[in-house]
């Protein structure tokens, strides 16, 4: 990262610090304790950086299950994460999960706002919010703070662990509930001009997402990191390298410019026994295009999905983490990967899926 000679202003984390195993080898108390020595392992390599984090799916015991009002859980991250935030963003982390918070910059002229969204709340396998329209009334909050960020012309950043849209490896299935999609994408669509990126994690791969309006404009740019761990089931031919990133971004109106992926061969340094992390890949120089704002992003979806496209094998290597570049995704594999890009809505996802044809 040093390589890239930026300076660093934030970091976001996007949650899920505990180990994916079975559900009776982990406990509340084990999970509190998971977060809070990742918590003091983050502030101990980074003393002064500001960090802007996110529950994940995997921060709570049991797993998924993440409540609508406050838990042990929630008062035990908000007192790891206290160094970090607000006491007013403090105060609604407690209630629910999630926060807002200014980032005052000293080389900007205006702040930013992080909306940090529990989106766990939203996660298809959470059974605490089956049937619960606006679960811990985030939904409201979340339009309210849009609203006044809107009228106050501010920018906002959100971040959040499980991703809207749908997940680019499964046909027809988005991570968050259908019906909590569609609402988050409405909201995302009202006020596209207030926010300026939305980062997410989940899924341990690299994907990007560009939000269109009803009339196919481009209004949004979202991306979901890889993970620092590896992830693999059993039906699952691929895994993914660990990767971290480095986002660039416009001190005027906080637009994204580029991102630095850097990665670890996992192979190469177990067997060297030494972890030498690398870069990756540079989003506009791999992809030709000026920048990360939605219009750029959309250009690059536009070429993806060309029929043969050589920049998609690339896109598709990137996003396993440079893994294995002799898997290849064709023919259904593509279809869901170009859909989930463009179409984060169930009738444009849709309409996307059913011209498969075109996308071969
Ligand atoms: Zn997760």
């Amino acid at each position: 990262m040093n390589d890239s000679k930026e300076q660093v202003s934030f970091m976001i984390w996007t949650g899920d610090s505990p180990p994916h195993v079975p559900i009776k080898e982990l406990s509340t108390k084990l999970v509190i304790s998971i977060i809070g020595n990742l918590s003091s392992t983050i502030r101990n390599f980074f003393p002064d950086l500001q960090v802007f984090p996110a529950l994940g799916n995997h921060d709570y015991w049991p797993q998924d299950q993440l409540p609508v009002t406050t838990s042990e859980v929630y008062n035990a991250v908000a007192d790891f994460w206290k160094p970090w935030l607000s006491d007013e963003a403090i105060s609604t982390f407690r209630k629910g999960g999630f926060y807002t918070q200014l980032f005052e910059s000293s080389n900007s002229h205006q702040p930013l706002r992080i909306i940090s969204l529990n989106t766990n709340l939203y996660y298809s396998p959470n059974k605490v919010t089956v049937n619960i329209t606006d679960p811990a009334n985030q939904f409201a909050w979340l339009e309210e703070i849009l609203e006044t960020s809107s009228q106050k012309q501010e920018k906002v950043y959100i971040i959040g662990h499980v991703p809207v849209g749908y997940l680019p490896y499964a046909r027809n299935t988005t991570a968050i509930r259908e019906y909590y999609n569609e609402r988050l994408v409405k909201i995302f669509r009202k006020y596209s001009s207030v926010i300026a990126g939305q980062f997410f994690g989940h899924t341990h791969r690299d994907s990007i997402m560009v939000l269109l309006d009803e009339e196919e404009k481009p209004v949004n740019s979202l991306f979901v990191a890889p993970a620092v761990t590896p992830v693999k089931s059993v039906l699952q031919t691929e895994s993914n390298n660990p990767g971290v990133r480095l986002y660039q971004y416009d001190l005027f109106d906080y637009s994204l410019l580029d991102l630095w992926q850097f990665y670890l061969d996992l192979r190469d340094a177990n067997k060297k026994n030494e972890s030498n992390w690398k870069l990756e890949y540079i989003l506009t120089k791999t992809y030709g295009i000026e920048d990360l704002k939605p219009e750029s992003l959309y250009e690059m979806a536009k070429q993806l999905s060309m029929p043969h496209s050589t920049l998609f094998e690339q896109y598709y290597s990137n996003y396993i983490v440079s893994y294995n570049k002799t898997i290849l995704c064709e023919e259904g594999c593509k279809t869901c990967q170009i859909c989930a890009i463009q179409y984060l809505d169930s009738s444009s996802y849709t309409d996307c899926i059913n011209q498969e044809a075109m996308w071969r």
